[in-house]
């Protein structure tokens, strides 16, 4: 079983996605469905918000386990700032799992410029890829582990370190469904 992370963002989108793969997903917003799931997606919306809620709903402790136990995961935009290794322009109060070993500034396109799409040439995938990004953070820093895996003018944005993968852009908002296909496909079978 797929799950969402359904705390606050755009849970309801990346649901029908990975449904519209053929895949069975799950919101998830309590430790008891978080058991239930193989792989979980962390979606965008607010990183701030998402970190209050997960301590709220007492999740952040058996979720900390989960990814540290090597479940596979995919963040996308606020989703990989959880994720990130370190936040710049975060909130005193906000944390992040240190999943993938990158860190991120919080809204680093600026923003004049803090909604844009772009099409990207993705390694795994045939065509290029229409990507929106909705004040997206900005991956300043990779460790060596992380394997980048399409970037805009030069800057990661879709990035893997075994079983993590992260994004700077939001794929649930497109009618592709080529990289969810990918991950379930790609890195959720391979893991399981
Ligand atoms: N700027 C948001 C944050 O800091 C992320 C934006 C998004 O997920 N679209 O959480």
């Amino acid at each position: 079983m797929i799950g969402v992370l359904a705390l606050q963002g755009g849970f309801a989108v990346h649901v029908e996605a990975i449904e519209a793969c053929g895949f069975d997903a799950i919101e998830v917003r309590t430790p008891a469905q978080l058991a239930e799931v193989d792989a979980l997606v962390m979606p965008g919306g607010e990183s701030t918000t998402m970190w209050k809620l997960l301590a709220f709903q007492e999740l952040e402790g058996p979720l900390r386990e989960r990814l540290e136990a090597g479940m596979p995961v995919f963040g996308t935009c606020a989703g990989m700032i959880l994720l990130s290794a370190s936040i710049s322009d975060g909130r005193a109060d906000q944390s992040s799992f240190a999943s993938i070993d990158l860190d991120v500034r919080r809204n680093g396109y600026g923003r004049q410029v803090d909604s844009f799409e772009a099409d990207l040439p993705i390694a795994a995938l045939d065509e290029p890829y229409r990507a929106v990004f909705i004040r997206a953070p900005v991956i300043e820093r990779l460790g060596d582990g992380v394997e980048v895996l399409a970037s805009v003018d030069g800057t990661p944005v879709l990035v893997r370190q075994g079983p993590v993968l992260a994004a700077s852009f939001h794929p649930e908002l497109t009618p592709d469904t080529r990289l969810h296909r990918w991950w379930l496909t790609e890195i959720v079978g391979a893991s399981s």
